[in-house]
């Protein structure tokens, strides 16, 4: 038989590898195969889907809005779908937070977001040169790719990317280091032999490099040393923002406030595209047009985001949930790593992980447990980590039976 995903579609896709179902629907923390199978998700679209698949407080305002004719499409077009999300984004996150941002659509993905906060900050320094980290993810286009630590996926590009260098993440994340002597004379441009940079860029968790997670002393040292030497600080918060860690910011536990912020994946509250970049207001040096793009005006999109919003941020009663859920999935995964050799447990919040001392190992978990009706995706430079990722909003119930299936596979993998 002609299978157009075998015959047609590129080499390059990856999930379908790992899961090679066809699914055809999907409700809460629920995916169910064109044959009637049912798989947990403990994958959430890669961060997409903190609030399930088909969440109704998103589905129905989206349903009637498709219905009543309004605009979909609109590119940087004021439109009332526009308006709404913005007053309740204002209203709902920056103000009760304190936070004074400007706020830009730069396009409709995570690596949109990364590009227009790569470019505002050399833009606004004057200087070329970004800092990130060794294992970090920030998005696939050229840019964002240049500071992403994958060095598979960025010779992928075949093109030498120049004015990104990469810190030494583990020293400073699995170290007890509070100190920043390298980072200082870079940043000081005193014969380190690196450019001083216009920024840097760091994820609080590392999604896609293994799930290290940043202390907060450590991140408010850095956010300290960037004011110092006037260099921007951009927080990725594309996949550990919008819940995932905790708190809407993955950075508000530290207490920093950085320069920019990029978030993209579940602000839609959806599954739809959307993208965010936030920045100081004295940042805005942006010319009219200078960074467009057709797909900025998602209508649909800021329906479901200002339906999210209203529906699980206008008090702290989902946070509180989140918290509970976050120390329940914890407390088990410690259990896991707890009762096999040579495990152990990565992440904060809702972005989690097994560590496998043998990476072999987590490549088998996920495969053992999609077997066993689980989706979990294996995370880190060699992918030596089963990335743990329900949706937040998943109940205990299914909580508990999809760290079952985890704990049969994590049993049947590594005796
Ligand atoms: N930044 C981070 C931290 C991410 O995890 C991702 C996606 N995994 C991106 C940027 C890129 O987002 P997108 O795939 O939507 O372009």
């Amino acid at each position: 038989m002609n299978d157009v995903f075998e015959t047609l579609e590129s080499e390059v896709r990856g999930y379908s590898r790992s899961w090679p179902a066809e699914f055809a629907t999907a409700s809460g923390a629920v995916q169910t195969t064109i044959d009637g199978s049912e798989y947990l998700d403990f994958f959430s679209g890669a961060g997409a889907l903190n609030y399930g698949h088909n969440n109704p407080a998103v589905m129905e305002p989206l349903i009637d809005y498709l219905q009543s004719g309004a605009v979909l499409h609109s590119l940087d077009m004021k439109t009332p779908a526009k308006r709404r999300f913005l007053e309740t984004f204002e209203r709902l996150i920056l103000k009760p937070r304190a936070l004074d941002y400007k706020v830009m659509f730069p396009g409709p993905t995570g690596t949109n977001t990364v590009e227009a906060a790569l470019k505002l900050a050399r833009k606004v320094t004057g200087r070329q040169h970004i800092l990130s980290f060794t294992n970090a993810f920030h998005g696939m286009t050229l840019g964002s790719l240049s500071v992403t630590g994958n060095s598979m996926k960025r010779q992928g590009a075949g093109i030498p990317l120049t004015n990104a260098s990469k810190i030494p993440y583990d020293d400073y994340f699995d170290g007890e280091t509070t100190d920043f002597l390298w980072l200082e004379r870079v940043l000081a441009d005193s014969g380190s032999g690196v450019d001083r940079p216009a920024a840097i860029i760091v994820e609080t968790v590392q999604g896609e490099g293994g799930l290290r997670a940043a202390r907060a002393e450590w991140l408010r040292g850095l956010a300290e040393l960037c004011k110092r030497y006037e260099v921007l600080l951009i927080v990725d918060d594309v996949q550990a923002g919008c819940g995932r860690t905790g708190s809407f910011f993955s950075f508000e536990e530290a207490g920093i406030v950085p320069d920019i912020v990029c978030l993209s994946k579940s602000i839609s509250g959806s599954g739809l595209p959307m993208a965010l970049t936030l920045f100081k207001p004295e940042l805005d040096v942006w010319s009219p047009g200078e960074h467009n793009g057709t797909f900025r005006g998602n209508n649909p999109a800021f329906v479901t985001a200002t339906a999210a919003l209203e529906t699980f941020w206008a008090d702290d009663s989902f946070q509180n949930r989140v918290a509970d859920t976050s120390a329940a999935l914890h407390a088990r995964l410690g259990e896991i790593a707890d009762s096999v050799e040579g495990a152990s447990v990565r992440g904060r919040g809702m972005l989690a992980g097994l560590l496998f001392e043998d990476p072999a190992h987590a490549e088998r978990v996920a495969g053992e447990a999609y077997r066993l009706g689980l989706l979990v995706e294996t995370s880190g430079p060699e992918d030596e980590v089963v990335k743990i990722m329900p949706p937040l909003t998943i109940s205990s119930a299914e909580l508990q039976r999809g760290l079952d299936i985890l704990t049969t596979a994590v049993r049947t993998v590594v005796r």
